[in-house]
Order: C-alpha cells, then structure tokens, then sequence
C-alpha cells in the first residue's frame, strides 16, 4: 500500500517546486534564498506577512526581525509559541530596500501559496497587513474590518494591521494587541 505523504512532506515538495520555477526571476537573483514558510504544518492557525525583509532574506525564515520579535511577543499573550502555528509571506523573496511587493509579484506567488495553504488547511488565517488581505480578501480595508473575522469561500479568515508598521505607532500597536486578544475565542468558535 502506498504511503500517504505527510503535510510536511508536501510541503518540501511544494518549496522544491518554487525554488525550480521561474518565478519573480528579477526579485530571485537578488535575494539570498527562498523564504517559504515556518512552524507546526499541523497547526489551526495561519499567519500571512508581507514579503522577508533583510533578517529574513539572510535566515531564510518569515518574522525573525524586529517585526518578528513582536509578533512573538504578541503570540505569548495569547499563550502560544511559534511552535504552534504556520507562518508564511506572499512573496517569498525578498523586494530590494523592502520596497512593497508589486502587484505581479504577489499574483505569480499567490497560487502557490494557496497550495499552502491548502495543505496545511488551518481553521484560521490571519492576514497581517493590507498586502496579504488584499490577495485573500480583496476590496476591503484594512482600517475598517481590522480584527473582525471574515468568512470568504468557506474558509475564516481575520485581518490584522502589519506588526511593523504597528511597531512603533502607539495607538496601531494597542490597537493590534487588542485585535490579537481576539485570536482565542474566535479560534474556539470556529472550533464549535
Ligand atoms: N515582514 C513581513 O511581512 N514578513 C516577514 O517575514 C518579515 C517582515
């Protein structure tokens, strides 16, 4: 009998694949490596940045920047770890200058990181940031319908402010830890 291939398994499949095609080639030849995906494939919930910033692009995983570190920080009060979640970005090289990703650079990521998320198949997506709700939940806007679940083609999904641009916005960053709060119990409705 064959085996059944795990969500991880897949996954490197999956990463292999990019790495062979020809995608974004200009944003390729500048970037260090692929920064495809981090965390628990079996986990309920999925966070969506932006594009790997320079910590990124040189560690070859998503938020272990500054960025990060307060992502991290914000996970710990919901009481999980890095290890309990996924974590992935749109575009997975990295923009020269963290210019923001052009339209055609998240279009030719986007079906594969629908493959991923097919795989993986979380109860929750959080999108951080415009970026990535626009290419999951497109026409809305993010100072609107922050914090406020979403359910698109059977699936949930919560849009949150980018940490980075939260980082250093007092009234943003409350404002994002507040909607994090919200995490538990939306998780546990979903769940119900
Ligand atoms: N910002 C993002 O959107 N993604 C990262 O991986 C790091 C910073």
């Amino acid at each position: 009998m064959a085996n059944v291939p795990t969500k991880q398994q897949l996954l490197d499949e999956l990463k292999e694949r990019i790495e062979q095609a020809n995608i974004t080639p200009e944003l390729k030849k500048q970037a260090t490596q692929l920064v495809f995906g981090d965390g628990n494939p079996e986990a309920d919930i999925v966070f969506i940045g932006e594009a790997p910033g320079k910590n990124e692009d040189e560690q070859g995983k998503p938020f272990v920047g500054a960025a990060g570190k307060f992502l991290n920080e914000m996970l710990e009060m919901i009481g999980l770890q890095r290890e309990n979640i996924y974590i992935t970005n749109i575009v997975k090289y990295r923009p020269p200058n963290n210019r923001d990703p052009l339209p055609d650079e998240k279009e030719a990521f986007l079906p594969y990181l629908q493959e991923q998320l097919d795989i993986i198949a979380p109860k929750l997506i959080v999108t951080l940031g415009r970026h990535s709700m626009d290419v999951l939940l497109p026409g809305l806007k993010i100072s609107q319908v922050h914090g406020q679940p979403k359910r698109y083609k059977d699936q949930v999904y919560l849009p949150l402010f980018h940490p980075a641009a939260a980082l250093y916005n007092g009234g943003m960053r409350q404002t994002l830890i507040d909607d994090f709060a919200l995490i538990p119990a939306i998780l546990q409705k979903i769940k119900n």
